[in-house]
């Protein structure tokens, strides 16, 4: 049975009450209404790791996660975070490869197989993201650009290895414009990635893999989307903000 997981992605919000705030009052709600068999991530600010930590002790479906780390191991790498940093305060996830910083800090499919190197021997969970733009949706050939990035960044990994990632599919053209994809566009492309980690690891492999939706997720359309068979959940940005909201989404499956 593969996890079903609902990540949150706070990206660059939340200053220290807001986020105190914002964990507890998930914890809480989580505490009066167990989600059964979901796995809730809450993925804060690197500043924000420890106080979340404290906030979650305790309730078991609850994990701790990073939206990012180095490639590096340890050293001379002024402000970078090392993925073993990460661990030692407790996280489990790491979200690797995120459209944002892709775009927007020149991460290549090359630097994400050494972000993801360093989390798996940390022990952590890549959460790797994968997704095309608009124009690439446009012109139809969304399919091989996903296969790409994962062929790149990934199929350097062991059976083992690729056994501990989740990946996430994400629409850039979806990510923060209110605008989501169909569940059946998004059923069409997981089973898509499916059948791609299959054709190199085999079909077991690549039926044991979450694969998450990310994309304007909300609590109006997660249950239509998470309904599909080869979507085991959502990395959620905006409305994981709101922790009503999230918890929704939480409670979708
Ligand atoms: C994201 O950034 O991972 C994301 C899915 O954002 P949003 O839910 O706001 O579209």
């Amino acid at each position: 049975m593969r996890k079903k997981i609902v990540a949150g992605n706070w990206k660059m919000n939340c200053l220290l009450e807001e986020g105190q705030k914002l964990t507890s009052e998930i914890v809480n709600m989580i505490k009066d209404e167990p989600i059964k068999d979901v796995k809730v991530i809450l993925n804060p600010p690197f500043v924000h790791l420890h106080g979340v930590k404290k906030l979650i002790a305790g309730v078991d479906n609850i994990a701790l996660g990073a939206q990012n780390c180095s490639d590096k191991e340890a050293g001379a790498y002024t402000g970078e975070t090392s993925a073993a940093m990460l661990a030692s305060f407790g996280a489990e996830y790491v979200i690797i490869g995120h459209s944002e910083r892709r775009s927007m800090f020149n991460e290549s499919n090359e630097l994400l197989t050494e972000k993801t190197k360093q989390a798996l021997s940390n022990g952590l969970t890549p959460i790797f993201c994968c997704g095309e733009p608009l124009e690439i949706r446009e012109a139809d050939t969304h399919e091989d650009y996903v296969k790409a990035q994962l062929t790149e960044s990934l199929f350097g990994f062991s059976e083992e290895e690729i056994k501990k990632l989740v990946i996430a599919y994400e629409p850039i053209w979806a990510i923060g414009t209110g605008k989501t994809a169909s569940s059946e566009q998004a059923q069409d492309m997981h089973a898509a990635i499916r059948k791609h980690l299959s054709s190199k690891y085999g079909e077991a492999v690549a039926e044991e893999i979450s694969i998450l939706y990310g994309g304007s997720c909300k609590p109006s359309n997660a249950k239509e989307i998470f309904s599909k068979a080869d979507v085991d959940g959502g990395l959620i940005g905006g409305a994981s903000l709101k922790s009503r909201d999230f918890v929704d989404i939480a409670e979708s499956f």
